[in-house]
């Protein structure tokens, strides 16, 4: 049975980037029928906190990216540190005291002699004497993981053939001199206990897929398939992570996003399918195909967001949205009207209110000089509010009589007096919602 996580750790919020590790783990569940796991990452006491938990579950529920359980990795502890003690056991977990500084120093040593930066084991060389007075000295050191020196390889979902060699990698250290157990162990123990079949991520976590692969192995688990995807860049290339701060997924809903829009842009971004706007969920998942995606950093322009959302909403009935048109204060007998005609001419929800603005109170109108004497003219024809679909082709008809006006020069006035501006809705529409024209005060 297929199984996946969104493993999380919730030391901030959900940005674009993490979403679309969320987003192709559910797709794989979903698309298989499988279980989709919500997993909190949350062993760093410090870093982690209670409000992120939630925001993060409220940002999915939001998107609809529905799991199917939740697990904490606070909960679990005691299966970690299992865990540590059987790599303990099989001789492939040693403790090593040397301190950030003196690992530092050993790095720019091995860079000035031109050679990769990856620990020595020199703990591995201690004696016991030597480990005891260590620790008398240091206190408890960090426990690392020892590697087997051969190359590892997997076939990814996405970057096809790896190979890494061992060798070129550091010892992996799982617990800490504090004792907390680290991402790298506990992310194995759980993926393997909990039967997760596949685990998508960001290409920045390839080299912990590689010492991952060995830890599974040596606990006698079997590795899930992996899959890693390139990192979001901006739009001109640039780093992404710089301006995460306005990425998050908090920060495009205040925009107005929609998360169909959202999902829709996610889950094709990078793939050599084309972006379509999706209809609905069964939709996303159905045109959804991780083998489509590739290696290359994928840019992103949250820009392309907005005409998304525009056309996204463009389909929705009023049932969708009557929640917000009725925040507005259009009246029921209104709603419905109003939404079929303003739902063309509106970026997100938010322009709404502009459009009832102008249909409860009218608008400043905008009279071009030229046009000064034609426009009093058409305003002394036109009927008294309340107006119908009708009046607009009645009393457009009765100024071309009277002034032999036609076309743009007729029409375009007349919308610029009676709305203030130049572009909008179908007049023939709009004014039937019209309840005021200022321009005949
Ligand atoms: N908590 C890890 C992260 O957010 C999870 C990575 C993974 O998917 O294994 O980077």
């Amino acid at each position: 049975m297929t199984t996946t996580r969104f493993a999380p750790s919730p030391t901030g919020y959900i940005h674009v980037g993490n979403l679309r590790t969320a987003l192709m783990n559910w797709l794989i569940a979903r698309k298989a029928g499988g279980t989709f796991i919500l997993r909190i990452d949350d062993t760093d006491p410090e870093r982690s906190q209670e409000r992120y938990v939630d925001a993060i579950k409220q940002d999915l529920e939001w998107l609809g990216l529905t799991w199917d359980r939740v697990e904490r990795q606070s909960l679990r502890l005691e299966r970690y540190r299992e865990a540590a003690g059987r790599l303990r056991d099989m001789g492939r977990f040693y403790e090593a005291f040397e301190t950030p500084t003196e690992l530092d120093l050993k790095r720019k040593k091995q860079l000035n002699m031109s050679r990769p930066p990856v620990y020595d084991r020199a703990a591995l060389d201690l004696g016991a004497a030597e480990r005891d007075r260590l620790r008398a000295e240091r206190g408890p050191g960090v426990w690392r993981f020892k590697l087997d020196h051969e190359r590892i390889e997997w076939n990814d979902g996405i970057l096809g053939d790896i190979s890494i060699d061992a060798a070129s990698v550091s010892d992996p250290v799982l617990i800490r001199a504090d004792g907390q157990v680290l991402y790298t162990l506990a992310s194995v123990v759980d993926d393997t206990e909990m039967g997760v079949t596949h685990v998508v991520r960001g290409s920045d976590h390839v080299t912990n897929t590689a010492t991952q692969i060995q830890i599974i192995r040596a606990l006698g688990g079997r590795p899930p398939e992996f899959a890693h995807h390139s990192l979001l860049t901006g739009p001109q290339g640039e780093a992404l992570s710089k301006r995460l701060g306005a990425l998050s997924l908090r920060d495009l809903r205040a925009r107005g996003v929609q998360p169909l829009a959202l999902l829709s842009l996610m889950a094709r971004l990078g793939s050599s399918d084309p972006v379509e706007l999706r209809g609905d969920m069964a939709e996303l998942i159905e045109g959804f195909d991780l083998g489509r995606f590739g290696a290359a950093p994928t840019r992103f322009d949250a820009d392309d967001l907005l005409p998304l959302t525009a056309r996204h909403l463009q389909s929705l009935p009023l049932a969708a949205v009557r929640g917000e048109v009725a925040a507005l204060g259009v009246p029921g007998d209104l709603a419905e009207p109003f939404w079929l005609m303003a739902r063309e001419n509106i970026t997100t929800l938010g322009d709404l209110a502009g459009w009832w603005h102008l249909c409860r109170d009218g608008a400043e109108p905008l009279v071009d000089e030229d046009d000064r004497e034609f426009v009093a003219q058409a305003l002394a024809l036109l009927p008294e509010p309340p107006f119908t679909p009708e009046t607009w082709a009645r009393w457009t008809a009765q100024v071309k009589e009277a002034t032999g006006r036609k076309g743009k020069s007729l029409f375009m006035p007349l919308r610029k007096a009676l709305t203030g501006q130049a572009h909008g809705p179908e007049m023939a529409a709009l004014m039937p919602l019209m309840q005021v024209v200022r321009a005949r005060r």
